[in-house]
């Protein structure tokens, strides 16, 4: 087959390894750094070019969007969409997911338990916004943040009030969440390939730090999923439509909550904490699918 990693960086851990596993498994496989893509549309010819070339022979296409180019990134893959070329994660998909109110919305149609939320029109009323959440300390985030940028725990209302108001004046909007103190710092993360889990890492941030993304300085651990954990993970997935994605969640005294679901995850610390060849269960779920 002929697979495309749409990545803007090669050099990175899980863009590398997917070439690797691919190549491994005998495909031909090349990087394409979406922004360098022309999308080219007429009636009933749909085509991509790149470089000098036109990308017609893609059978299948792997998208590692980061956040900073959702959308020109997303409509290339919606072009390989209309080429009826396979992707792991669909245009659509990966929108929806950037957006944590809308993520949230639809996973709480789904019955899937989450840190309680509210989201306010830049609301200056902020102990009415706290009481819907049972009041500080709260966990605040703004809509679109990564890697744990954006999101702040304000412990009490006056810090609650001072976050919100710099965001509100930077018209930045923001989620305001129950904080799971028990989750004491650390998350789980469940790698799901092809709608299952296929590995799963406890997160913990690093001491006094109660966000526990990797990138934050956090440590990763292997850790077996309770049959409840891994079910609500499963769920979310597919609730998102999401056959490939990291699903977070924190464990509460109340049963696992989402937190968030990641259709980019990277391979690094999943791969080097349960020592599984995620990047090979991807290429195999691609061969599956399209032949
Ligand atoms: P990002 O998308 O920027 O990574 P997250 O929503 O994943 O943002 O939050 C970053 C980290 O903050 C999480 O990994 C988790 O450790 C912590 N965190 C987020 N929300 C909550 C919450 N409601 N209660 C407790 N900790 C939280």
């Amino acid at each position: 087959m002929n697979i495309v990693i749409l990545s803007r960086n090669p050099g990175l851990y899980s863009t590398a390894r997917l070439v690797e596993e691919a190549e491994n498994r005998g495909h031909e496989v090349e990087i394409i750094d979406p922004l360098k893509c022309d999308i080219i549309i007429e009636k009933e010819k749909p085509t991509i070019y790149y470089k000098d070339r036109y990308l017609d022979y893609v059978d299948a296409i792997i998208p590692r969007i980061g956040a900073s180019v959702t959308f020109f990134g997303c409509a290339v893959v919606r072009q390989f969409e209309m080429m009826n070329v396979f992707t792991t994660v669909s245009s659509d998909a990966i929108i929806r997911s950037r957006d944590k109110l809308r993520s949230f919305q639809r996973l709480s149609k789904a019955g899937i338990g989450m840190p309680k939320t509210v989201f306010t029109n830049y609301s200056r009323d902020v102990e009415e916004v706290l009481e819907h959440v049972g009041g500080p300390p709260v966990i605040i985030k703004l809509l679109e943040g990564t890697q744990g940028l954006g999101v702040v725990l304000a412990e009490s209302k006056n810090a609650a009030e001072s976050v919100l108001e710099a965001f509100n004046g930077l018209q930045a909007r923001a989620l305001v969440q129950e904080y799971i103190a028990e989750a004491k710092g650390a998350d789980l993360r469940a790698l799901i390939v092809d709608g299952q889990v296929v590995g799963a890492m406890k997160r913990q941030g690093k001491d006094g730090e109660f966000r526990s993304n990797l990138h934050r300085g956090g440590t990763a651990d292997l850790i077996k999923l309770t049959e409840e954990e891994l079910k609500l993970a499963i769920k979310a997935a597919r609730a998102l439509k999401l056959p490939v994605c990291g699903v977070d969640m924190l464990q509460s005294s109340r049963g696992p909550l989402i937190m968030e679901v990641n259709s980019t995850p990277g391979l690094e610390g999943i791969e080097g904490a349960t020592q599984k060849n995620i990047a090979k269960a991807i290429i195999t779920f691609i061969e599956r699918n399209r032949k």
